[in-house]
């Protein structure tokens, strides 16, 4: 399998992010590339530098304004005297159907859900280098390669069709699956990270072509709060293709591995022609965020049951934090999908 990534992904470089009103050390830091693609490199994988592929498939998910906005913004914040080295928001429309704003002040309110999603020098090259690996490898994919792994850094799926938030710029899961529609009448999306994939929920809300399953933390008292909840299944002609599998804070293997299998079986009654898995592995027991307790072993079971699908799949890499484990867990993820 090709792991797929360029090196200015590790451009972007997130000093801090709010938690409980207090700035801590982002953990969404470059090293986690390296990491990762050793990581995959050992596990047998072969790497592909992406192309440049342009703004159209980004354009397939993102909303024009909200393109120009991240390309443009840090460049027009240094304008600002006196204003921090990276776009922070501090002021939010109470909705979102108000006019578009012209201050960069505004835009970065408007377009930030949060405080965890800053742009500093070289966020921009990392984001359309990220967007542009899973675009790369969906593309592997659709050519007939039976999978791929699009190592996204920055991570994608908290990103909405024009919001930033949780660490996510461009949607990269989202992008990769509109891509897939080209080539199969149904694409599904499993989201296995700690946190609720809520953009890529949002972006797909509405439709039929896309099946969304996310299995995550409960949000009632965790990351991102708003969305991620059993309720949640689809609206108009979307209704019934979205399914939340959300778990108790502290679950291990045997209850992550349970939501899973009714995942599967979801999956399976879909009858997609292509499968994205949106990869976070955050869920593991000793990572930073300490939200599920998810083991190494546990990792490549989770890879064996997906694998037993027997779908093209392109792998989308999403969250899971510097950790000791941390590349060990993508190896027994990878083990677990027996792709050569
Ligand atoms: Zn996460």
């Amino acid at each position: 399998m090709k792991v797929v990534c360029h090196p200015d992904q590790k451009r972007h470089y997130p000093l801090q992010f709010l938690v409980n009103g207090v700035f801590r050390p982002n953990p969404e830091q470059p090293e986690r590339l390296d990491c990762l693609l050793q990581a995959a490199l050992r596990a047998g994988c072969r790497h592909e530098a992406p192309l440049i592929h342009g703004m159209e498939p980004l354009a397939a998910v993102h909303s024009g304004a909200y393109l120009e906005f991240l390309e443009r913004a840090w460049e027009r914040w240094q304008r600002i005297e006196g204003a921090a080295p990276a776009v922070i928001p501090n002021v939010h429309p109470d909705q979102r159907q108000v006019g578009y704003p012209a201050s960069v002040v505004a835009q970065a309110g408007y377009h930030m859900a949060d405080a965890a999603a800053p742009l500093a020098d070289g966020s921009w090259a990392s984001i359309l280098w990220s967007a542009w690996s899973a675009v790369h490898a969906a593309r592997l994919v659709i050519d007939g390669e039976p999978a791929a792994y699009a190592l996204c850094r920055p991570p994608g799926h908290h990103a909405f069709a024009d919001m930033a938030g949780g660490f996510c710029y461009l949607n990269n899961t989202a992008i990769a699956a509109e891509l897939l529609l080209r080539a199969h009448d149904r694409v599904a999306i499993l989201d296995v990270d700690l946190h609720h994939g809520n953009g890529t929920q949002s972006i797909f809300y509405q439709r039929a072509d896309v099946l969304t399953v996310s299995i995550h933390a409960d949000p009632e008292r965790f990351y991102p709060f708003f969305w991620g909840y059993a309720s949640e299944y689809g609206a108009g002609p979307g209704d019934g293709y979205n399914l939340n599998l959300p778990l108790a804070r502290g679950s291990g293997d045997d209850a992550f591995l349970a939501q899973l299998d009714t995942a599967l079986a979801r999956i399976r009654q879909f009858a997609p022609g292509a499968l994205v898995v949106a990869l976070g592995l955050d869920a593991f027991e000793g990572d930073p965020f300490g939200g599920l307790r998810v083991s190494t072993r546990g990792f490549g079971e989770i890879g064996r049951r997906i694998a037993a699908l027997t779908l093209p799949t392109l792998l989308v890499q999403e969250g899971g934090y510097l950790c000791d484990e941390l590349g060990e867990n993508l190896g027994s993820f990878l083990d677990g999908l027996g792709v050569d």
